[in-house]
């Protein structure tokens, strides 16, 4: 298939676009580099040897995206774009609306334009808000707890709505947990442009010296040490989700947790990281993170009975990866 890749330069996208490719698809890129790099896109022709077509454009653009899918033949849309930092989303509430939600709106009006039925979009586990772990795919959506987890509940009520009205649409709601790790050959992973949000780039960069101390966002938690615990999930597991989303994809709205199911703390991945490495991070106890909840982890089982997915590697091949990728990356 042809496959037009939304911010296919960016983390979670690139390593998608290398699975996708792998697996004999064809990808289109369209990224604006708001947070990424072209010589991504470089890395990942290196490591396929296959070429990928790249638009250096805002998919919140409607006339450049339009000019794309008038100019070539597309198969499945996958829908990576967006602005992805939850306390940015706080402090600049109409940027992320616009961007995140715009871009959703443009790109299922051209699929509706030009029939194109299949789409494969990035949602997030912060769309369960508060809601008790594990998280199931079918909670009611209450409130997510910060602006940037509402795009992405306004994205996927706008191509529900559109599955709803045309029964040839699929979609593919993916909720993402953590994705964290890089590509075994240590040449993409993740690389914002600007100061992380995310813990393991933050703990990668401190353990390189780049910053002098991880925050640790709260040790009073009523979790397993009082810290933070997430599901981790390495990136190249979830890139072949969404390879698995895409072969299994049925008519009407398809919804997936792609996570682990297990949970570990920040003070977990700390200690992994500083022993699978054999590197130090210094760390110091914080006030709590506004909007953070104390657990997030999946429930795992529907993905893995329908997509026939399950992640394989653990919190040892993250940490290796990510460290891998770290002491290579130039910026
Ligand atoms: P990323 O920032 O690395 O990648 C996003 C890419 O989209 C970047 O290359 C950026 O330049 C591009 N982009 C942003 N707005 C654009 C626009 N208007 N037009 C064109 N390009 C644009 O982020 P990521 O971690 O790869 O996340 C990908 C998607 O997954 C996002 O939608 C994010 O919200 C979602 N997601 C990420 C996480 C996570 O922890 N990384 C978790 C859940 C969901
Ligand atoms: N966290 C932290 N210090 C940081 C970044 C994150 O202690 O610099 C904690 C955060 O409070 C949460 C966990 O690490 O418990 C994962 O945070 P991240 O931002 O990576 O993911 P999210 O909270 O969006 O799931």
């Amino acid at each position: 298939m042809q496959i037009l890749v939304t911010g296919g330069a960016g983390y979670i996208g690139s390593h998608t676009c290398f699975a996708l490719l792998e697996a004999g698809h064809r990808v289109i890129v369209l990224d604006n580099l708001c947070n990424s790099k072209v010589s991504t896109l470089d890395k990942i022709k290196l490591l396929t040897n296959k070429e990928i077509i790249f638009y250096p454009l805002d998919v919140t653009n409607e006339s450049s995206v339009d000019s794309i899918f008038l100019n070539h033949r597309i198969d499945a849309v996958f829908h990576f774009a967006g602005l992805k930092s939850v306390s940015e989303s706080v402090k600049k509430p109409l940027e992320y609306y616009y961007n995140n939600v715009v871009s959703t709106l443009i790109l299922a009006k051209a699929c509706q334009k030009y029939n194109i039925n299949k789409f494969i979009f990035s949602s997030s586990a912060t769309v369960y808000g508060r809601n008790k772990v594990p998280f199931l795919e079918d909670s009611e959506l209450m409130s997510a707890t910060t602006p940037y987890g509402e795009t992405k509940v306004i994205s996927e009520r706008i191509l529900t709505d559109v599955a709803k009205a045309n029964s040839e649409f699929s979609v593919s709601l993916l909720r993402y947990f953590n994705p964290v790790g890089a590509h075994k050959s240590g040449l993409i992973g993740e690389a914002p442009n600007n100061i992380p949000n995310n813990l393991m780039p933050y703990i990668t960069q401190v353990a390189k010296g780049k910053m002098r101390k991880l925050k640790i966002f709260g040790d009073d938690y009523p979790t397993v040490d009082g810290s933070g615990v997430r599901d981790y999930i390495h990136v190249v597991d979830l890139a072949l989700g969404h390879v698995a989303a895409l072969n299994n994809l049925l008519p009407g709205v398809n919804v997936y947790n792609l996570g682990t199911g297990k949970g570990t703390s920040v003070f977990q991945l700390v200690k992994a990281f500083e022993e699978v490495n054999n590197v130090h991070v210094p760390y110091e106890i914080t006030n709590r993170r506004s909007g953070d909840i104390a657990e997030c982890y999946a429930d795992v089982s529907k993905a893995e009975k329908e997509l026939k997915w399950k992640a394989k590697l653990g919190i040892i091949d993250i940490c290796r990866d990510a460290w891998r990728f770290e002491k290579k990356y130039e910026v």
